[in-house]
């Protein structure tokens, strides 16, 4: 049986909607990406939604919107996409990076006070795998130490945190519609907030600064009429993609019934084996479940998670790592970061994998999943 990485879950309707937004001679940004804007801020409960070219550019742009730039510092976690760390350098300012807490694989919380220096001016807490940080104590912090809010969302389209939606609670909140994301339009991104103004400057950055975009200078007025406030940038999201977004949010609740139905078939399959940490759920929160990363305890097994990865492939089944810890990687090992300070971000790495979770998996495919998982852990056992 073949168990790829990932497939994407995606049907006749996107691609007659996509077909449709090129036939409206409206490719850039227009009332497409609207009405994908307005759709989306309502299912994440917040008043204010502006739809980008990626998460990427609305962390990079959210950080510029809140005022971070060179001489700052900005708080965040070393288990994470590099993106969300690159954008902290691409304002200039300096990653703090805070290690996390191991039973849910997020920055730890009770952490971030210590760190907190004149300079710190902002929290980039990540939702890692689609559960939720503790927000209550990162908004306490915060709101004591006047610090701003940002979120990456990346795994969280579907996440909610206590009852209130991912989408609602920070000062901004980056969305990813990347292709293996839960909701996708191949590429994409967006960012929520509840504040007006933050909306409009992040809206007037991602479309080089121009006091009015694209939709409005060639509608109402017909005005060519422009402004430039600022050197901004060019990262909107396209008419294509919200189309296809739109059908995408559509289907969410579909996808992510699906999702969690095979999350938790893995933890009932797997959750008698002892060599094996699998992700938490609480009643609290909702998981939406974009990743399943498992862990081994390695001083039990002769095999690495390496090699377990690799005799997954080898019987068909795709595996991921989430994540290389971004103090890992070159660039930020040149600028001086050491990895002796996360112990638990480097424990987790040696150990962790991901699982092939996504909507279209067969219940069969599920059970190859877990038994081929069982069957080299028993195998391996010390
Ligand atoms: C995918 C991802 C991003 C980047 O999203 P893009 O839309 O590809 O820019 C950022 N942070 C995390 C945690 C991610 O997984």
């Amino acid at each position: 049986m073949k168990v790829p990485f990932y497939v994407p879950f995606i049907d006749e309707e996107e691609v007659n909607e996509v077909i449709s937004a090129i036939k409206s001679n409206w490719l850039s940004k227009g009332p497409k990406s609207v009405e994908f804007e307005n759709q989306f801020s309502k299912s994440v409960e917040s008043p204010y939604a502006v739809a980008l070219n990626s998460c990427t550019a609305g962390l990079h742009l959210s950080q510029l919107a809140l005022g971070i730039g060179p001489g700052d510092e900005v708080i965040t976690t070393p288990y994470t996409f590099a993106a969300t760390a690159n954008t902290i350098l691409h304002c200039g300012a300096k990653p703090i990076f805070i290690d996390i807490e191991p039973a849910t694989l997020n920055i730890n919380a009770k952490l971030i006070e210590q760190a907190i220096t004149p300079r710190t001016k902002a929290i980039i807490p990540v939702h890692f795998a689609g559960f939720p940080c503790d927000m209550d104590p990162i908004l306490e912090i915060a709101q004591q130490r006047k610090l701003v809010v940002i979120e990456d969302a990346a795994h969280a389209v579907y996440t909610k945190y206590k009852n209130r939606p991912i989408g609602s609670i920070g000062d901004i909140t980056c969305f990813s519609f990347y292709a293996t994301k839960n909701l996708t339009t191949g590429e994409g991104g967006m960012i929520t907030t509840r504040n007006e103004e933050t909306a409009n400057r992040v809206r007037v950055m991602s479309q080089h600064g121009m006091s009015r975009n694209a939709w409005n200078r060639y509608s109402g007025r017909g005005s060519w009429y422009y402004e430039v406030e600022e050197a901004g940038f060019k990262y909107n999201m396209t008419d294509l993609q919200a189309a296809m977004g739109l059908v995408q949010l559509k289907k969410l609740e579909r996808m992510q019934k699906l999702r969690m139905q095979h999350a938790r078939r893995y933890t009932e399959l797997l959750s008698g084996c002892e060599e094996l940490i699998l992700p938490i759920e609480t009643p609290e929160n909702r998981h939406a479940w974009h990743l399943y990363p498992i862990r081994l305890d390695i001083k039990r097994l002769r095999i690495t998670r390496d090699e377990m990865v690799e005799r997954l492939s080898q019987a068909g089944i795709g595996c991921s790592v989430h994540f290389i810890p971004v103090p890992y990687h070159p660039v930020y090992q040149k600028l001086g970061y050491d990895l002796a300070d996360y112990p638990e971000t480097t424990k987790v790495y040696e150990a962790i994998f991901s699982l092939p979770l996504y909507p279209g998996l067969t219940g069969e495919q599920v059970q190859y999943v877990a038994q081929s998982v069982l069957s080299i852990i028993r195998d391996e056992r010390i």
